[in-house]
């Protein structure tokens, strides 16, 4: 999911021009980016053409280079992430395994990179029937560390060797056995999600009495979000229930 921030970015000016000429006033700003994002978070910054080359492109046709990547190390990194970006009026694009077809991970934004580093399952709950993981966990990894108690995570797309959770959540993925255990959206509990302006979200399953209210009714996503809901810029964790297959 690309969150678009508010103000117009100049994400594009950092981009060199046909003729391979990069206006000096774009470099200055993203050197002033990256400047300040090396120095807030722990993970890797990465602004040098070759990784934006390697970024510039996923399982899609399209080929867009980004502002520059950022590996997070930490949720920590994430949220510094989002707030630097956020006032700068960059906009940020969340990339799993970039196995997306359709051009999902490629933009002139801030790549969050969250295959790296954000890959561990945080709890593995079978009685309440749930596993919570980092985003960017790949699912045959997961699967893995769920075999031993006879359990899986249902929807098997063939890129499962690739994909993250992070990623099948952002395109509500499928695989073979869907027919039998249904789509990625059926096989969520809950996420925790990162906002543009700061807040992080717990999102899940509401009492059929909070449905009744009328902050709900009107589109509210949830305890947290007593005022106007604000936009999803990341995932941060994932609950999922596996199935016994
Ligand atoms: C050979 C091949 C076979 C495939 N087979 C299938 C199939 O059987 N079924 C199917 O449904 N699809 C299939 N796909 C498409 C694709 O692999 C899947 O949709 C896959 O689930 C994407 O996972 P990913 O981790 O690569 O996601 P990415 O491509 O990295 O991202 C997907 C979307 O999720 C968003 N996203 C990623 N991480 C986060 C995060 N932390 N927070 C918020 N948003 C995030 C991204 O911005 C993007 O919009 C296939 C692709 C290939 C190349």
């Amino acid at each position: 999911m690309t969150a678009t921030l508010s103000r117009q970015s100049s994400a594009t000016t950092v981009r060199s021009h046909g003729n391979g000429h990069v206006p000096n006033g774009a470099l200055d700003f993203a050197a002033a980016l990256q400047d300040e994002l090396q120095r807030r978070i722990a993970g890797e910054v990465r602004f040098d053409p070759v990784s934006r080359m390697l970024y510039s492109t996923d399982a899609s046709n399209y080929q867009i280079d980004p502002v520059g990547v950022v590996i997070p190390a930490s949720r920590d990194d994430v949220l510094a992430t989002i707030e630097i970006a956020a006032r700068h009026g960059i906009p940020l694009l969340p990339r799993g395994g970039g196995s997306s077809l359709s051009g999902q991970t490629v933009g002139a934004a801030l790549v969050i990179d969250f295959s790296k580093a954000l890959s561990k399952v945080l709890e593995i709950d079978l009685e309440g029937g749930v596993v919570t993981v980092e985003p960017g966990i790949n699912i045959d990894a997961l699967n893995r560390q769920l075999k031993p108690d006879g359990v899986m995570f249902g929807p098997d797309p063939a890129s499962a060797n690739r994909a993250t959770a992070g990623g099948v959540v952002g395109n509500n993925s499928t695989g073979s056995h869907s027919i039998l255990y249904g789509m990625t959206g059926d096989n969520v509990r809950a996420v925790t999600a990162a906002t543009v302006d700061g807040a992080v979200l717990d999102l899940g399953p509401l009492a059929s009495s909070a449905l009744a209210r009328p902050a709900i009714a009107a589109g509210a996503m949830g305890p947290r979000s007593r005022t106007a809901p604000s936009t999803v810029a990341a995932v941060t964790a994932c609950t999922l229930s596996p199935v016994m297959p």
